[in-house]
């Protein structure tokens, strides 16, 4: 047993699933942060549990033969990052391995896993960055949170970020002093600039920028607007209004002040329409390599129905548009799909058809309509697919699934679901889309279990 404030030399020989590094003592796990596989640390013990201990590298007496000099200077304090300190081929490898290891460990599966996908860029790939503001002894942050923390940490020039994000924090920056603009204080809930949201269409170059305020209004915009519009590829400002009490960075309703509203990115050849509501993937070259894969396992034909679940706003599906017979693109945001909507348009495309609703509950009601889609993709958020969706996928009776997903504990948990409902995992790449941090998007192409 290792108690706190103890100290002893430590070689780490394994990562965390958040990116952290493990060592064991006295056959005790140890984890301590930043460190990395091969490295041979003196650590110090912070906390000292039964089963494990939380240790901090005091020094590296000999580092590990994949250390880097992290390339930003908030890397250590900052909570965006895991693997500043690492070479991007550990990073990898550990993010391959995670993806296998959820398999075996959670699914019980051990299908075939094709070389994880790289990402294009591992420096300033982010198309979006959401900048908490706040006020601290009277200095002004919009950053970052800090590790495991809701202090606010001023961001600097993030390089995961693109170099314009940070010229227009400074716009907003000198708005905000100049104009004595109130910063929002979480824990009376009082103040009005709460979130700086900025996105980037990389295709187009086109910027868009919203104020997540707790008010109606904000003062002297047409100053900020001025000063934006120095920005090469400023289109559009927004007001995103959110006067709850909550993490939640945005709320309902958006008021536009200045432009569309939205800007306009083109991801596989397909324009896609972006609001500030609407989800969109942050590594836009990342996922154009994720889609082609998808496609891939797709393989479309003239003649296939393709039934898209948690489309968003359609990227997937319709960039497979013209390839198949028909499109039905289901997702619960509204806005979403009205952006779908407004796509499939946008691009000539009249095959494809969206719902609005639980994906779910449309399944059900596509399944009673009838439809029999060749291949059903499923793309849903981190907590995976409901169990009822899919039984009622696999009623529906698909020659393929092919299941997208940013979480891989919670696609093997599914994969094996739909092993027991007649699916076979033919297939598993991963993909690289969130560069120097711990997360890893997958995509696995499942096959009725008779063909
Ligand atoms: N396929 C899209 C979006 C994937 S993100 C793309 O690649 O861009 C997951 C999407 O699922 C989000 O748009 C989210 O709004 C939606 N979603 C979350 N819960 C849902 C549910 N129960 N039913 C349908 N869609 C849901």
């Amino acid at each position: 047993m290792v108690n706190k404030n103890d100290e002893f030399k430590l070689n780490i020989t394994g990562y965390t699933s958040e990116g952290g590094g493990v060592g064991k003592f006295d056959g005790q796990a140890i984890f301590v942060e930043n460190t990395a596989v091969g490295d041979e640390i003196l650590c110090h013990i912070i906390k000292a549990k039964k089963t494990y201990a939380i240790g901090k590298a005091m020094k590296i007496i000999k580092p590990s033969k994949s250390r880097i000099e992290p390339e930003c200077t908030s890397f250590k304090s900052c909570g965006g990052c895991s693997f500043g300190h690492i070479k991007y081929e550990e990073e990898l490898e550990y993010k391959a391995q995670k993806v296998e290891d959820a398999f075996k460990r959670i699914g019980g599966l051990s299908p075939e896993f094709k070389p994880i996908i790289s990402s294009p860029e591992t420096t300033r790939y982010r198309n979006k960055a959401q900048y908490p503001v706040r006020r601290e002894n009277g200095i002004l942050n919009i950053g970052f949170y800090a590790k495991k923390s809701h202090r606010v940490i001023d961001g600097g020039d993030c390089l995961l970020q693109p170099q314009d994000f940070t010229s227009i924090i400074e716009i907003f920056r000198k708005w905000i002093n100049e104009n004595s603009v109130t910063v929002y204080n979480e824990e009376i809930g009082i103040g009005l600039i709460r979130h700086i949201y900025l996105r980037k269409a990389f295709a187009t170059g086109e910027i868009m920028a919203c104020v997540v305020i707790n008010g109606n209004t904000i003062p002297n915009s047409e100053e900020l607007i001025e000063s934006l519009k120095e920005i090469e590829g400023f289109k559009t400002l927004v007001v995103n209004i959110n006067r709850e009490k909550t993490n939640v960075v945005l709320g309902e309703n958006c008021i536009n002040l200045y432009g569309d509203g939205y800007i306009t990115d083109i991801l596989c050849g397909v324009k896609i329409k972006l609001s500030p509501l609407s989800f969109y993937q942050v590594n836009r070259n990342g996922a154009e390599l994720l889609y082609k894969k998808a496609a891939e396992y797709v393989a479309p034909t003239p003649d296939q129905t393709i039934l898209d679940l948690y489309c968003g706003t359609g990227t997937i599906g319709l960039s497979m548009a013209n390839s198949v017979k028909e499109l039905v693109g289901v997702e619960i945001i509204p806005e979403a799909i009205e952006d779908a909507e407004v796509n499939a348009k946008l691009n000539d495309i009249n095959n494809a058809r969206f719902i609005c609703g639980d994906a779910s509950v449309a399944a059900e009601e596509l399944k009673n309509e009838g439809i029999k889609p060749d291949t059903v993709i499923l793309d849903p958020p981190r907590k995976g697919c409901a169990e009822e969706l899919l039984k009622t996928v696999a009623e529906i009776n698909p020659q393929k699934i092919v299941y997208v997903s940013c979480d891989p504990a919670t696609l093997a948990r599914d994969c094996s679901r739909l092993l027991t409902l007649g699916y076979e995992v033919k297939e598993v790449t991963p993909v690289d889309m969130f560069p120097r941090t711990s997360h890893v998007e997958s995509v696995a192409l499942l096959t009725l279990s008779s063909i």
